[in-house]
This record gives structure tokens, C-alpha cells and sequence, in this order.
């Protein structure tokens, strides 16, 4: 094979319940995940040495710290082979948005690589591998909807019947995960109440089992949103203008800052776009459904 493409899609957390800080410095999480269709594209090439270009924003790095790059030394490593490969990243899900773009591009350089090699790693390893490169690498390769627990990365898919059509407000400037879940720590710890022991809503799984868009939507929640409104005030506002044009439900994705509203239908999300892109809350404004499957080959 002379050169690969991997399609990987962004996710949004249905909900994101997140427990107290563990020893190691992390939170304990139950996270439902969902994949939607806003795709970045990784390509693999051969090459004489290891380069990666980015189509998009230039706040992506190009050097090592790519998480493109990391996932590609770490698939050659294991492989005892050397990285001899030139990535090339279309980036369409928002950077630093919380809708896990590089842990994206990550799932999709192991797969990408990992048929450019003719490796043929099974799935199992290749979850191994991306939970070693971040916590939401491996839900990048699974895709469609899922529990994720631990850290996020041990995963069970979740039934959905149907689809779920979604409008994403992209932000003007990202937001740093770890800022928000310092943020968070500080607000708990500043509220005197112990955080509650995280779990899933039953609602949400009735709902996703039904494919009931009303029930999902009044069933999304998420914790770190509290973190991201107080870096963030302008969120709130931004949250409020989807409901009242009409979302089902509208939250922060993840870390934020993009907010995440859901739509009745089709139809209802293309309206709720065009409205929502006709205020002044946000720098983009983008229809999707999910749930979608995980990276693959084009
Ligand atoms: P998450 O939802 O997983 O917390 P995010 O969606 O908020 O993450 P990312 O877009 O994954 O954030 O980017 C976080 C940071 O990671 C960026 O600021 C960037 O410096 C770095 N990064 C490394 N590799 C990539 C990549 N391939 N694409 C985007 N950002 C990358």
C-alpha cells in the first residue's frame, strides 16, 4: 500500500459525570460518548522520515507533540519497525474545543499506519495503544456510542435506536482541559460539597435506547460545564440562545468551549443552524447526527 486515509469523527459527551481526584491526579469518570459526523482526515504516507502538515488552524503543532505523530512512533515501537511515514492532517473538528480533535487524529494515524505497514494489529490492540496516547483515543476508534469508564477509556457500547441530529457552535479560541478540570476542583472545593461518586443517568440510556430526542435532550448533562461557564461566561448566554430558539437540549461539549444542541430532526437542525449562525455567539456554526462509526479507512 503506497498511501492510506482515515476519516475520524469528533465526539460529544451526553454526559460527563465527573468523581472526586484520585490519587495519580485524575478523576474517576462515567462518560457517555457519541460520535458525530464532523470528520478530520488523516493521510499516511511513506517517507524517509517521520513529518506532519496541517490543513487548518496553525495553532496545531506540526512536531512531535502531534498527537498524530505520538500515535505513529508508538504504533512503529511496538512494531519494532522505524516511524518512516509523512502524515498529512485535514482538520475540520475545532482545536482545543472539547470535542477531542487530536485524540481523533491519534486513533486515525495508528489505523492509517497500521494498514500502510500491512501490521493488521487487531482492534484490541489498537484500543491498548491509543488508551496509551490519551483517555479518549480509544472511543475515536470505536466510534457510535459509548460508556466509557476509568479515565474514559474502558468502554462499552451503548444500543441507540435511530439518529440524533446535533448543531455545534464552534468558539473563536479553545479551551485547555486541564484548565477546566482545575476549574472545577476549585469551584467544588470552594462550594464545601464532596463531589458525588459519578454515574449514568438511566433516562439517558432509556432515551438513547428509544431514540427519544426529547428525553435525551433533558437528560444531557454535564459536569465540567459549571468549569467551563466560569472561564467562560459568554457560554451561558450562547447556551441560553439554542433553547430558546427551540433545541431539545443544548450543553457544553466535553471541556468546551464548543455547546453542543440537539434537534428534533433533520430539518429542525438545519433551521436552528441558520438561526444560530444568524446571532453573534459564535465564530462557526455546524449540523451533524451521530451516532457515527469510529476511524476508518476511505
Ligand atoms: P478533549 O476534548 O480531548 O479534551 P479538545 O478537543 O478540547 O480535547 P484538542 O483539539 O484535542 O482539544 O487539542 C488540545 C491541544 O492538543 C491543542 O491545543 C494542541 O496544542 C494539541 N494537539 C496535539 N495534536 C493535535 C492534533 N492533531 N489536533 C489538534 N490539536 C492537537
Amino acid at each position: 500500500m503506497t498511501v492510506t486515509t482515515v476519516r475520524v469523527p469528533a465526539k460529544v459527551n451526553l454526559e460527563l459525570s465527573v468523581g472526586p481526584v484520585r490519587d495519580d491526579g485524575y478523576h474517576d469518570l462515567v462518560n457517555v460518548f457519541h460520535a458525530v459526523s464532523l470528520f478530520d482526515e488523516v493521510t499516511a504516507e511513506p517517507a524517509d522520515e517521520l513529518s506532519v502538515s496541517v490543513e487548518g488552524p496553525s495553532s496545531v503543532p506540526t512536531g512531535p507533540d502531534n498527537l498524530a505523530a505520538r500515535a505513529a512512533t508508538l504504533l512503529a515501537v511496538h512494531l519494532g519497525v522505524a516511524p518512516r511515514v509523512a502524515l498529512h492532517i485535514r482538520k475540520d473538528i475545532p482545536v482545543a474545543g472539547g470535542m477531542a480533535g487530536g485524540s481523533a487524529d491519534a486513533a486515525a494515524a495508528l489505523v492509517a499506519c497500521d494498514a500502510l505497514w500491512g501490521a493488521g494489529l487487531d482492534r484490541e490492540t489498537l484500543l491498548e495503544l491509543g488508551a496509551q496516547i490519551g483517555s479518549d483515543v480509544p472511543f475515536a476508534l470505536l466510534g457510535g456510542t459509548a460508556v466509557g469508564l476509568g479515565r474514559g477509556e474502558r468502554l462499552t457500547a451503548v444500543e441507540v435506536t435511530g439518529e440524533f441530529h446535533w448543531v455545534f457552535g464552534y468558539a473563536d479560541g479553545g479551551l485547555s482541559t486541564p484548565a477546566v478540570y482545575a476549574e472545577c476542583d476549585r469551584l467544588r472545593a470552594a462550594s464545601g460539597r464532596t463531589p458525588h461518586w459519578p454515574n449514568v443517568s438511566d433516562d439517558l440510556m432509556a432515551a438513547l435506547k428509544t431514540g427519544d430526542a426529547a428525553g435525551l435532550g433533558r437528560a444531557l448533562d454535564n459536569d465540567l460545564q459549571p468549569a467551563a461557564l466560569s472561564l467562560r461566561p459568554a457560554l451561558d448566554s450562547a447556551l441560553a440562545a439554542g433553547r430558546e430558539l427551540g433545541a431539545l437540549g443544548s450543553i457544553v461539549s466535553g471541556s468546551g468551549p464548543t455547546c453542543a444542541f440537539l434537534a428534533s430532526s433533520a430539518s429542525h437542525a438545519g433551521e436552528l443552524a441558520a438561526s444560530l449562525a444568524r446571532t453573534a455567539h459564535f465564530a462557526e456554526v455546524r449540523q451533524a447526527c451521530g451516532p457515527v462509526p469510529g476511524a476508518s479507512l476511505v
